[in-house]
């Protein structure tokens, strides 16, 4: 099965970082996913990741203890880039070139994100880590990963998660649950599925960018499913 992607972004949540911690960043799982990402970048993949914050801060649980919701997102966004600036120092420990462009100024550690640099850094086979988020609050790091997936005409986002793929119930709550090879986005709205929040899940579908879900705990995984090998994960198409 030949692999029709070549250029991808890799969303991956703050949480999933946690590993069996209460909070902060577990250095096991990071190191472990910095070498999935660098075995696809030496495969010759153009790769992008966005990174979420959920492990140090979400703007809305700060709203529901009643802070401003937009200070609070601020911070989420602050917190998208603590995990941007990890996982990048785990990349170039293992020798991957790597970007890191925040969509908030803060050039001492980060580039400024520019669309046109981004794609030039990918073009010479660098790793980008797109961080903050949009940049706007009452947005999601899904909505940014849907964003940069197609400012930068990527080929596909995959979503790098702690179950296989997309199932029609709760896998952790129904042993019967089902899970779909590929699936059509209508489904998915009409299923009321949970694959992304709905802004982000609109940018996709409207500009034809498709979703990959995937198991990113088990090894080799994304490999798989970038070069196509072996049928993993749930497709939306
Ligand atoms: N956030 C935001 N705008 C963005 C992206 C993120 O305001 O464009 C804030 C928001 O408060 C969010 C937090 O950053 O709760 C962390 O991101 P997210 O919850 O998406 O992280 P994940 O669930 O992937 O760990």
């Amino acid at each position: 099965m030949a692999t029709p992607y070549k250029r991808i972004l890799l969303k991956l949540s703050g949480e999933a970082l946690l590993g069996e911690q209460g909070h902060g960043i577990d250095a096991d799982i990071l190191s472990a996913y910095a070498d999935e990402i660098k075995a696809v970048k030496e495969a010759g993949f153009e790769v992008s990741v966005v990174i979420g914050g959920g492990n140090i801060f979400r703007g809305v649980k700060g709203a529901t203890e009643g802070m401003d919701r937009v200070q609070g997102d601020y911070m989420g966004m602050l917190a998208t880039m603590i995990n941007s600036m990890a996982l990048q120092d785990a990349l170039e420990r293992k020798g991957v070139h790597t970007r890191l462009m925040s969509a908030i100024r803060m050039e001492e550690i980060a580039e400024p994100y520019i669309r046109r640099r981004a794609i030039r850094h990918l073009e010479k086979g660098r790793v980008i880590i797109f961080g903050a988020g949009t940049g706007n609050p009452y947005f999601t790091t899904d909505t940014a990963a849907s964003l940069r997936a197609i400012e930068i005409e990527a080929d596909v986002i995959l979503k790098g998660t702690r179950v296989d793929g997309i199932y029609d119930s709760d896998p952790e709550k129904n042993a019967e649950a089902k899970m779909f090879d590929t699936i059509t986005g209508e489904e998915v709205l009409n299923r009321r599925l949970d694959v992304m929040d709905l802004t982000a899940f609109t940018l996709c579908r409207e500009n034809k960018t498709p979703i990959i879900v995937f198991n990113m705990n088990t090894p080799n995984n994304l490999l798989k499913v970038v070069t196509q090998s072996e049928q993993v994960g749930s497709t939306v198409v």
